[in-house]
């Protein structure tokens, strides 16, 4: 179907020419002991859930096997909400890229005891399935990646061994990465103090230290890679619900971008208001993207992105299609979570923007209150964010090889810069965030050296800019030659 025509499944137009399907109704399947795993795939809301009796059971699909891990679950050190995200789905990206230190024979041991036989898993189908999202196919056999995995695991045992912890520890936060979190949080609980008695230069002060805050501890945990104990990983995302629910940042950050980044109908990051932004030629072009050509486009869009999308829409858009962004096929949950989850979007907009009518004494004062802060929060995050991935040299790389399409689709910027580092979150290492996402960022400062030196002898392009402002000039060339379609770029 064309995609300007009104898509049946998605209920809008879509980025790209749409095949969606419908489930095919119900379909059953029994195993050995009698347990009944149905899956429903409902007229409505295609979703893939097993049952017995009255208990959801928690399948996945890994290197095109079956496994049910319900039992599991309370087992795995990531706890709930990383195996969640395994849930219904084709899990075999983020269960690569979770354990690149855990020896594979303890993998494989595991794995075997909770698989699926034959019988009960002829008839299974995978969200995306459902949805008709075709899986990427990755080459896992990988020397290179092989290289990555022993000379970075060489360095955490060396770290262990100088802690005296285990290497699950040592992969975290060490101390002094807590000393240095909580002198960020200090300073944002200084500048929020500041805010809500309303002084003035608490309008760029609230905002840039929640930021700098907010990156440095909430990317870390939403990717487990804050704390050994996953309570702490995922309670932490809540105490930011400004920037987005940690539900929608699980979909379109770690199931979407980082298992698929830059692949068109797999990473959500390419389809952000598509019919206003081109980040991809797999997007169709539109006169609309004629646009972004202007330098005030890109900061306009900064300035409105993560209230508009990410925060809200994304999220609202997600809930209602049970896709995020065309790309990721949501978790499914239950009627009192999707409730309280909705109740926790509106509340969050609400109180931040509600506040200062009940606090600050002017109307004046109040409406600015209550509506700059976020602008300048959403520039900070789009600053950060976009300049990584979407430039001339990374947006349309692609290999088989996993490993080496995490390194050549994405770009560091100001390595061995402090302030890059901070007001970044770390994100200015992103390529190795990318092969280690549950690494926390601050070990990447170290691993950058070992893993830029395998690139260079795996001959793999590492690509970096010097700082700011080369990473956003990067981006905007980027930008700017989307905007063009196929005939007006040859001509
Ligand atoms: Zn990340």
């Amino acid at each position: 179907m064309h995609n300007v025509l009104f898509c049946i499944y998605c209920g809008f137009s879509s980025a790209y020419s749409c095949s969606n399907q419908q489930g095919q109704g119900a379909a059953y399947s029994a195993d050995a002991s009698g347990t009944e795993y149905i899956l429903l795939a409902g007229a409505s809301m295609s979703s893939l859930t097993m049952t017995n009796a009255t208990k959801e059971r928690l399948v996945t699909k890994i290197h095109d096997k079956w496994y049910d891990l319900t039992d599991y679950e309370k087992l795995h050190p990531g706890g709930p909400v990383s195996m969640g995200l395994a849930a219904g789905r084709d899990a075999t990206v983020m269960f690569e890229s979770h354990h690149p230190f855990t020896h594979r024979s303890v993998l494989d041991a595991i794995l075997e005891k909770y698989e699926l036989n034959g019988s009960s898993s002829r008839d299974l189908r995978t969200l995306e399935d459902q949805h008709a999202i075709v899986e990427h196919p990755f080459n896992w056999k990988s020397d290179f990646g092989d290289a990555l995995k022993f000379h970075v695991k060489e360095y955490f045992q060396a770290e262990a061994k100088r802690r005296n912890v285990s290497i699950s520890a040592a992969i975290k936060a060490p101390p002094e990465r807590w000393c240095e979190l909580t002198l960020l949080g200090a300073i944002w609980a200084i500048c929020l103090i500041s805010f809500v008695r309303g002084d003035w230069t608490s309008l760029l002060t609230f905002p840039v230290s929640l930021w700098v805050f907010g990156v440095n501890i909430f990317h870390d945990a939403a990717h487990f890679a804050l704390h050994k104990n996953w309570r702490i990983n995922a309670i932490v995302p809540y105490l930011f619900p400004i920037l987005c629910s940690p539900f929608a940042w699980y979909h379109q950050h770690n199931i979407g971008h980082h298992s698929y980044p830059n692949i068109e109908h797999r990473d959500p990051d390419l389809v952000h208001f598509f019919w206003w932004k081109r980040e991809h030629k797999s997007v169709e072009w539109r006169t609309t993207h004629k646009m972004q050509r202007a330098k005030w486009f890109l900061v306009f869009w900064w300035v409105i992105g993560v209230e508009l999308g990410l925060a809200t829409m994304n999220d609202y858009w997600m809930l209602i299609y049970k896709v995020y962004n065309e790309s990721v096929p949501m978790k499914r949950i239950s009627r009192r979570r999707f409730l309280f989850h909705v109740a926790g979007r509106f509340l969050t907009i609400g109180v931040i923007h509600l506040w200062p009518f009940f606090v600050l004494e002017t109307w004046t004062r109040s409406i600015i209150f209550a509506i700059l802060p976020y602008p300048t929060a959403s520039v900070l995050f789009m600053l950060n964010t976009q300049i990584n991935h979407l430039t001339p040299g990374c947006a349309h790389e692609t290999n088989e090889d996993w490993y080496k399409h995490q390194v050549i689709t994405a770009q560091d910027f100001g390595v061995n810069s402090r302030f890059c580092f901070l007001m970044s979150g770390g994100l200015n290492y992103q390529i190795v965030h990318h092969l280690f996402p549950t690494v926390n960022h601050h070990h990447l400062v170290k691993l950058q050296p070992i893993v830029a030196r395998l690139c260079e002898k795996h001959d793999v392009a590492y690509k970096h800019v010097a700082g700011y402002a080369a990473a956003i000039k990067s981006h905007h060339a980027h930008t700017v030659s989307m905007s063009y379609n196929e005939k007006e770029q040859s001509s």
